[in-house]
């Protein structure tokens, strides 16, 4: 049984990046939607005993159902915890974030408008990831469509085995009842609320 976990903050805490109303209505009722319909799906294919990992490392086997209630349960999780309120502490960059971004991007400018291109590109409905590829000990940017996630096998061969640090949703769900139709708009007010403290808590690979 996967639960909804509880907001690390208040409803209200995102304004005025994203409003109170909204973020009820993303957590509460789409959030909610895909944690209900993903227990059911789990329970009707047998794969109670197993855990996420193992499930999105199997995703391909299991009816598309499974892949689009996971990685909807999942990506909504990992996306509340990759913010956090205006101004707050979380939000400050640490000086390690600060090289790996300039080592991999040039600059964070750059990485902003790198972000932002493929967020506003991005047809139809999704997600952009910021990853980190430890391989390479490089950070990357990687669009995912309708609810893939980069720990999903199917995107692990499309974009390597890749660690996620931050997603920003791109549905229209998560922007339209705020900024309607202007979703590059919601892209750029977005950076007031990454949670940059617990995108560098994420990194696998330890400061050199
Ligand atoms: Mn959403």
């Amino acid at each position: 049984m996967f639960k909804l976990k509880e907001l690390p903050y208040e409803t209200n805490a995102l304004e005025p990046v994203i409003s109170k109303e909204l973020l009820e209505l993303h957590y509460g009722k789409h959030h909610a939607t895909y944690t209900k319909n993903f227990n059911i799906a789990i329970e009707e294919y047998g794969l109670e005993d197993k855990s996420l990992d193992e499930i999105f490392a199997h995703i391909s086997d299991y009816p598309k159902e499974v892949e689009n209630h996971g990685g909807g349960y999942f990506n909504h999780q990992f996306f509340w915890e990759s913010m956090a309120p205006v101004g707050s502490d979380d939000t400050r960059m640490g000086e390690r974030m600060v090289e790996l971004i300039n080592k991999s991007f040039g600059s964070f400018e750059n990485l902003q408008k790198e972000f932002e291109k493929q967020a506003v590109s991005l047809f139809g409905s999704g997600w952009v990831w910021l990853v980190e590829n430890p391989n390479l000990n490089l950070l990357e940017i990687h669009q995912s469509f309708n609810q893939e996630s980069p720990r999903m096998d199917f995107m692990i061969e499309r974009n390597g085995d890749v660690n996620p640090l931050l997603n920003l949703d791109v549905w229209e769900h998560a922007y339209y009842p705020d900024y309607q139709n202007r979703r590059a708009e919601f892209v750029e007010k977005f950076w007031q609320i990454v949670n940059w403290r617990k995108a560098e808590e994420r990194l696998l690979k330890n400061a050199e």
